[in-house]
């Protein structure tokens, strides 16, 4: 299907609201029935139906047609954020006793997840260096259920090889999920490596403006609609109509944008590592990425986000680069218009910093939409102030 097609008409029935270029947004709790056989049928199914909006809703409709097609996914469904897209999956794949294994230091809130949500349930998980697809073969235990895969991850940029994975946990029954948020659907295609499901944080690229906060979740129809049936109406994590519709909106520039993030990143990357005061810069596509071949295998470009350090990376040093930034805004989340830092020490007390911990000494940028000249003399400017 053409990426045009998918984002401009896909899901659209124009006809059948005046034919509005943009889609209604249909702000509405429930949907009304002519017969009690009809209402039946809806109660009966509601996977297939439009009977309640904690389940589906017209507005989402369009939009889940859209991010399955772009996902090369039979079917789609959209969350009230990013966590709740990877959380509910997680809870209806596993139950009591069930084993996970999950690459190591996926995103914060997935790992207080795995670490203090399932335990309460008798659910276990074992964390691996996924770079090296033997760790996780060899965490694999009879009573293993689920992989967790991130890649790449959006702090250290660790990858995993795709369709290996997917290769191994298929030989023993095992279900794959991901994290795609760093590429989005644009990038990478998990489903086509052999990935089963694959969660992504809408609030970052696909929304695109700062706005909205949301997820995705792609997969088969079979899985979905499993998941859809119980976790998903029990525990109720639906969007809005009107956030759903803003992610519609995001979706016809995302092309634009994801290009536009990529260049300036691969501009600004170049530009740091020939700067006097930078040890290191980590992107998938630079060509000292230690797994840059697997990156320009799997992945048909890079987001524009990355990290680097500091020759001297002292916290005074680290927090006076940050604080005299004028343009580039400090503050968690990405894939906006905007131009963000987090340094990893924002997440550490004073007298817990490590120097010598590399982890500790990243800073982490994503490039927006901005010339990249005018990132460039602030990153500059800000660089000046250190020692
Ligand atoms: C932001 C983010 C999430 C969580 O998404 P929310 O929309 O904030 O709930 C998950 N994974 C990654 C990699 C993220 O960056």
């Amino acid at each position: 299907m053409d990426l045009s097609y998918i984002l401009n008409e896909l899901g659209e029935e124009r006809e059948n609201y005046f034919n509005a270029v943009s889609p209604p947004i249909i702000q509405t709790s429930n949907f009304t029935f002519k017969t009690v056989a009809n209402f039946r049928q809806a109660l009966g199914n509601e996977f297939e139906a439009t009977l309640y909006s904690r389940g589906h809703n017209p507005t989402l409709n369009i939009l889940r047609q859209k991010l399955a097609a772009l996902d090369g996914a039979e079917d789609a469904l959209v969350f009230s954020s990013g966590i709740a897209a990877i959380s509910v999956p997680i809870l209806a794949l596993v139950k009591q006793g069930d084993h996970i294994v999950s690459v190591e230091n996926p995103y914060s809130w997935t790992i207080k997840l795995f670490n203090n949500f399932l335990p309460k349930f008798g659910i276990t998980t074992t964390f691996v260096d996924g770079s090296d697809v033997k760790n996780i073969e060899n965490a694999i235990r009879p009573n293993t259920k689920l992989i967790y895969l991130e890649s790449p991850n959006t702090f250290s940029y660790d990858l995993q090889d795709l369709h290996a994975v997917s290769q191994i946990a298929r030989s023993k029954g095992i279900i794959t999920m991901i994290d795609n948020s760093y590429c989005g659907p644009l990038f990478q295609q998990p489903i086509r490596l052999g990935i089963d499901l694959v969660a992504q944080s809408a609030t970052k690229y696909i929304g695109g403006h700062s706005d909205v906060v949301a997820g995705v979740l792609t997969g088969s129809k079979e899985l979905i609609a499993q998941i859809f049936d119980n976790e998903f109406l029990n525990i109720g994590p639906s969007l809005s109509p009107h956030s759903a519709w803003l992610l519609i909106r995001g979706l016809r520039t995302l092309p634009l944008r994801m290009q536009r993030s990529f260049e300036t990143a691969t501009q600004i990357t170049r530009w740091l590592q020939l700067h006097p005061a930078i040890d290191k810069v980590i992107w998938p596509f630079s060509p000292d990425f230690k797994q840059s071949d697997l990156a320009r295998q799997q992945m048909q470009g890079c987001g524009g986000m990355f990290s680097f350090t500091l020759k001297n990376s002292s916290i005074k040093n680290i927090e006076a680069f940050c604080d005299h930034l004028k343009h580039i805004l400090m503050a968690v989340s990405w894939g906006g218009h905007e131009s963000l830092i987090i340094p990893s020490i924002a997440g550490v007390s004073k007298s817990d910093y490590n120097k010598n911990d590399p982890r500790q000494q990243l800073i982490r940028m994503y490039v927006g939409l901005e010339d990249v000249d005018y990132l460039i003399q602030d990153l500059e400017q800000a660089l000046s102030r250190i020692s």
